[in-house]
């Protein structure tokens, strides 16, 4: 029955509270219920405004109010939802497609009572608000949802965020993420390998994690052990052991690693590199016949190679162990609904003009003066109720692929700098994400404001 072992307010209360005339919902069936709630609620967004200026105070308002907000966020496929106290007023703001979009604003009066409500559906404790606090929320209603809930003190009261994570255990494709045909022909031949370490690297919400995801679901088949190492895992991957780091009860990357050799893996996953006991462990895995996936934080592929060396990695064992380094930024999509052609907007025109590795590109791409770039047209989306107004819809990754060539095997021996490595690498063939997201603007799919943004420190 929808909504039934949920903590969020049920379908027969939210009846009860608003169509006692209407409806007698005593009698009524569950598809009835089901029906009338979707419609009753098809904008969520409607019924909070209502809610606000009408008396919010009242304890059943609170709930739905808090209710319509994770159902609001969930419908605009938001990944977290922030609720910020400020001076005079709470604020609710969306994270979409990487970016936070105020949504609406409530009166500070009901802000103790709201973050009550939160506190009740995450098992938090309601008296202790000087100290942060973490929880969980399942909608048993929602299936495939869940939300974990950090609750900070701040100046004018308790901040709350929520992050949505999504239990569904379906995975994106690597053509999903917005790998072309090629790349993904060299990410395949490469994970088929049968030991090694795949690497990818950028910068935190760069998407690696999601990627390595991609790698694993092409990977998986009933004749091998994969496990991975998290913190904290933000997928359930079905056929996947997971395991979430956990420093209250001793579990590190380096400690669960030791763990999951104990265990007969074939493919390991560790959620990130940040120290040289994790790195040589890691290494040592790869070099014993197990594919090791993993990530690392560093702007571009070729940096990778000289973090590990920096982390104390034997040189010789580094240019053994790696299959391929991929590096990767997100952007958002253009908008399908609302794109239109269009010149570029003069300011960012003269962006552009100070981005000599992007005019390069554009020049290695037909682009024979500089003044053509001022009189193309590209893809941008004017806004529509599609979008939120805002011109994009979803995201794509810029990638970088590095494939440790013979050259760049001796350069890593010679601990060469990473622009080094780089400019070895383009005589190779390679090419790197400004150059992945050209082309990606030069075919509709993104603008050149995203690639300005994102690539801003390559
Ligand atoms: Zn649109």
């Amino acid at each position: 029955m929808l909504f039934a072992r949920s903590k969020l307010l049920s379908a027969r209360e939210y009846l009860k509270a608003h169509f006692t005339e209407k409806v007698n919902w005593v009698q009524i069936s569950d598809s009835e219920i089901t029906s009338i709630l979707s419609e009753a609620i098809a904008d969520y967004k409607k019924e909070i405004e209502k809610l606000i200026v009408s008396d919010p105070e009242v304890s059943g308002n609170i709930a739905l109010l808090v209710d319509y907000v994770i159902r609001y966020a969930l419908k605009e496929k938001a990944s977290d939802i922030h609720i910020e106290p400020l001076r005079t007023e709470t604020l609710i703001r969306f994270r979409k497609d990487g970016m936070l979009h105020n949504v609406f604003t409530f009166p500070q009066k009901i802000h103790t009572a709201v973050i009550a409500r939160f506190k009740i559906l995450a098992n938090a404790k309601i008296d202790e608000y000087r100290r942060p606090q973490d929880g969980r929320i399942e909608p048993a209603d929602i299936p495939d949802v869940s939300l974990r809930v950090s609750f900070i003190p701040t100046l004018h009261g308790e901040k709350i965020v929520l992050r949505v994570l999504d239990d569904s255990g379906q995975t994106l494709t690597l053509n999903d993420l917005g790998f072309s045909e090629e790349q993904e022909k060299t990410l395949l031949q490469n994970i088929e390998k049968p030991f090694g370490m795949i690497v990818t690297s950028g910068p935190t919400g760069s998407g690696k994690t999601t990627t390595l995801y991609a790698l694993l679901h092409a990977l998986k088949n009933d004749s091998i052990n994969i496990s991975t190492l998290e913190d904290p895992v933000e997928y359930s991957l079905s056929g996947v052991n997971q395991m979430q780091i956990n420093p209250r009860l001793d579990i590190s990357f380096a400690t669960g690693l030791r763990a999951f050799l104990r265990q007969d893996p074939d493919v390991i996953m560790v959620g990130e590199i940040r120290d040289a006991e994790t790195m040589n462990m890691s290494a040592n895995a790869a070099m014993t016949g197990h594919m090791v996936l993993t990530t690392i934080h560093t702007n571009d592929a070729p940096s990778a190679f000289v973090r590990f060396l920096e982390m104390g990695v034997d040189d010789f064992v580094l240019t053994s162990i790696i299959n391929l380094v991929i590096a990767q930024r997100l952007v958002r999509r253009v908008c399908d609904k609302c794109t239109e052609s269009v010149p570029l907007d003069p300011i960012i025109y003269s962006k552009l003009l100070e981005r000599e590795d992007i005019i390069s590109v554009f020049k290695e791409n037909g682009v024979k003066k500089l003044e053509d770039l001022s009189t193309m047209k590209f893809s941008k989306g004017k806004g529509c109720d599609v979008c939120m107004n805002t011109g994009y819809k979803g995201r794509l990754g810029l990638y970088e692929l590095l494939l440790p060539t013979k050259n760049i095997r001796d350069l890593i021996l010679k601990h060469a700098s990473s622009e080094e490595i780089k400019e070895s690498a383009k005589k190779d063939g390679y090419k790197d994400m400004v150059s992945d997201g050209v082309t990606k603007v030069l075919a509709g799919r993104t603008t050149i404001e995203e690639v300005l943004r994102v690539t801003r420190h390559v």
